[in-house]
């Protein structure tokens, strides 16, 4: 007795949450590989695992467990956002994410992120905010890369410059003992650095992802080994029949003209037929296109997700130089569109998909806007299902832990979603959110809207 109460007060002090075994009943679980959809489950989570998954009351059902009914509910894996800027070193310099992002991220089913820009102080930071995680805080598991490397001078100040092939090799061998679990690459690399990166990576058996740099195709990053491709980076450029001497001056509207003058869809369709077979991922990020086209529009403007941002920051975001200022507001729908149709385009042809958002970037919410990557995914074509994949089962694929996550089965990490609705019939589904288990810890829709009240309430400066 006397230890039990020394223990609790132990705990309390130090914030530490055993979290208490919890079983859900009456689920119906989803299979994403499949699609096929299981009612009558009961999950049994013991601490950050899922214990059994069966028919009827479940077995092995701990005596001290928190009984949740989740009839008529929908059980999916946690969500993955692929493509994240969790640290500070990039941008609001002084302020991390984390604070503002974690409980965003949580309260929408994000439950994991790959974070695509970290620096050795980063690297460090995340493991102390993992352990905090493991002891109940409220955040995603974050997967750390490397510094943004690229060539030299960088793209923007920042980035770690690299001259030549063998200060690139060096950068991978460096970033790989600094305790980066894949490299970044980035637009200003030159063709020579970026291929001694996939040579070094290959050998020292980490991966690359990133930016298709400007003068590479995206047939050779491909090629290469370079595991997922960015924001679409150097897709049209790779797809124009000019492609060599357009590559070089991307950056005027007069020369993006061109490129999409001179799309060549039989040299398009090759490509994606090139990423399908090598198994390149494309984390199209069409959130961040879709803000950086219609900034102005006032539909877009009235998203209720704009509540969660501050007077300031908004402000900010108004005043970036990243949006699409050169074009027309006809022009830029036009191109999002096009964008769109690369997606639809690269998922007929059997390219994976990855949803990722690009946070961080103006006009980009954390948590809501996942779910309108997905939503965008099903407006270019892919079914719910497919589109529910590229934020579950793909992430498990592409971080070669699908004995952890991407399905709610016996031994997994306890990550998962409950929805009111079935995400495979409407993706708009996937927001209709009842609880949330991250880490094995559980939050309902009380402690869901607690999180977003607090949230709004205290949005980042
Ligand atoms: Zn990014």
């Amino acid at each position: 007795m006397k230890v039990c109460l020394v223990l609790t007060f132990f705990f309390v002090l130090t914030g530490l949450v055993i979290a208490q075994p919890i079983v859900i009943r009456n689920a119906t679980v989803i299979d994403l590989e499949s699609g096929k959809k299981s009612p009558g489950k009961t999950i049994v989570i013991d601490g950050t695992a899922i214990k059994s998954v069966s028919a009827g009351r479940g077995h092995g059902v701990p005596r001290n467990a928190r009984i949740v009914d989740a009839r008529g509910g929908f059980v999916i894996p946690g969500l993955w956002d692929m493509h994240v800027h969790y640290f500070n070193n990039f941008s609001r310099v002084g302020t991390d994410n984390k604070e503002w992002y974690g409980p965003l991220f949580i309260a929408n089913g994000v439950t994991g992120v790959r974070d695509m820009a970290s620096d050795l102080e980063d690297r460090t930071k995340a493991k102390t905010w993992a352990e905090g995680i493991r002891n109940g805080e409220v955040g995603p598991r974050v997967v750390v890369g490397s510094n943004i490397i690229d060539g030299d001078p960088p793209f923007m100040p920042g980035m770690y410059p690299v001259k030549d092939a063998a200060s690139a090799r060096a950068a991978v061998r460096l970033m790989k003992e600094q305790g980066a679990t894949y490299i970044k690459v980035y637009w200003n690399l030159s063709p020579e650095s970026h291929a001694a990166i996939a040579d070094e990576a290959k050998k020292l058996g980490i991966p690359f992802a990133g930016h298709v740099p400007f003068l590479v195709s995206a047939f050779t990053a491909s090629d290469l080994g370079q595991k997922s491709i960015e924001h679409l980076t150097g897709i049209a450029e790779t797809c124009s029949s000019k492609e060599d001497e357009l590559r070089k001056k991307v950056w005027t509207p007069d020369v993006q003209k061109e490129v999409m003058a001179t799309f060549d869809a039989d040299k398009c369709r090759r490509l994606y037929r090139t990423f399908a077979k090598n198994g390149t991922y494309n984390v199209p990020t069409l959130v961040l296109h879709r803000g950086m086209q219609r900034y102005q529009d006032p539909t877009f403007r009235a998203r209720p997700e704009f509540r969660y941002i501050s007077g300031s920051e908004l402000k900010e975001w108004e005043e970036s130089p990243q949006l699409n200022r050169e074009m027309t507001a006809t022009e830029r729908e036009k191109l999002f569109q096009e964008l769109i149709e690369v997606v639809s385009q690269m998922n007929r042809a059997g390219v994976p998909l990855l949803a990722g958002t690009d946070n961080n970037i103006p006009f980009v919410v954390p948590g809501f806007d996942l779910h309108d990557e997905l939503e965008l995914f099903v407006a270019a074509g892919l079914s719910p299902l497919q589109a529910l994949r590229t934020a579950t089962l793909n992430p498990a694929l592409y971080l070669n832990a699908t004995d952890k996550f991407g399905s709610v089965s016996a031994g997994k990490t306890a990550d998962i979603v409950i929805l009111a609705a079935d995400p495979t019939s409407d993706i708009r589904n996937t927001r209709k959110i009842n609880a949330v288990v991250s880490n094995g810890n559980f939050l309902d829709r009380k402690d869901i809207d607690a999180i977003l009240l607090r949230a709004k309430a205290n949005p980042r400066k």
